[in-house]
Formats: C-alpha cells, structure tokens, sequence
C-alpha cells in the first residue's frame, strides 16, 4: 500500500510471530483485531514498526494499512491515517460515522486527531500507550468539552500480542 507516494523498497525481515488465521464465523472485535494484527506483522517484515489497523463498515473491510513511515519517508504514514484515507476513498466521502477503525496501539495525537476529523464511529485499539496514546492513555483528546463528535472508544482488544510484537520489535532494535 503506497497511496501512490514514492516509496522505498525495504529490506525483507523474518518476523517471529505468526499471523492469525480467525474462523470467519464469529466477526467479532477480535476478529477484526486479529485482522490489524496481521498488518503489524507484514509492517515488521518491511522493517516498519508494527503496528496494523483496519477498517470496517456495515461488517465489510473496506481499509488495512500498516506503519508506512519509513518506506515512504512521511512521518503522517501511520497506520491509522493511511487507513482512514483508504475509507474515505472507498467511500467516496470524508466522513466515516458508519465506521469502525481497529488499530493494535492506541493511537498518538496526531492518529486520534484524525478519527476526530473523520468523525469515526468507534475507535477500537488493543493496548493503551501511557506516553502518546490520546484516546485516553496519556491524554482524551476525544472528550475535548466542545466537540460535537463523539467517537465511542473500546481499549483492550487482543491487547497481549499486539503488545508483545511492538516490544519485541523494540527489543531487537535496541540490540542491533
Ligand atoms: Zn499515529
């Protein structure tokens, strides 16, 4: 997924965890969950940090993105917003109420701003990030008191492992 920047083909890495292969029967949170899980995965083989999000509408995927940062040289490539815009574009619109976005990592101020200014319905993230989460971790940029939005937030969803690929991504950075 490029958007059509120009990007910069990466190194392909060995990732040591395994993606998840969800029975389709039950399309559950964790379901989806498992689906962004899967993103992180292929983020980490492109040595991107991984984190994963997808989006749903009315039980269909319509967006699956992963961190970009380093493969197109855009520090705005995360996850979410490169989901969102992939959305807005199957939508044919801008506004995505209807939406659920699912990411692994509590989105950072700039990411939680943009379920704000895409008017997300529901926001669900695995594990809360205490230092740059803003969807109430380190701050609730989402219950700003004037906002009209409301964007329901869920916290917690397979937060073990999408915990764990991001740590041991940053483990084995810090030994190299
Ligand atoms: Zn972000």
């Amino acid at each position: 997924m490029t958007d059509g920047r120009d990007a910069t083909p990466r190194p392909q890495l060995e990732c040591p965890f395994e993606k998840i292969h969800p029975s389709q029967l039950n399309r559950d949170d964790t379901f989806f969950m498992s689906l962004a899980y899967n993103q992180a995965i292929e983020a980490w083989r492109q040595d991107e940090v991984p984190i994963g999000a997808v989006i749903v509408h009315k039980g269909e995927i319509i967006a699956a993105a992963h961190n970009a940062v380093e493969t197109l040289r855009d520090p705005t490539a995360h996850a979410e917003m490169l989901a969102i815009t992939q959305a807005a574009s199957h939508l044919g619109d801008w506004r995505l109420n209807e939406c659920t976005l699912y990411v692994t990592k509590e989105p950072c101020p700039m990411c939680s701003g943009a379920t704000i200014m895409s008017r997300l319905g529901r926001v669900v993230y695995a594990w809360g990030d205490p230092k740059m989460g803003c969807l109430g971790g380190a701050y609730p940029v989402h219950s700003l008191p004037r906002l009209n939005h409301r964007v329901e937030v869920v916290s917690g969803v397979l937060e073990e492992q999408c915990r764990a690929i991001l740590q041991a991504y940053f483990a084995q950075k810090r030994a190299e």
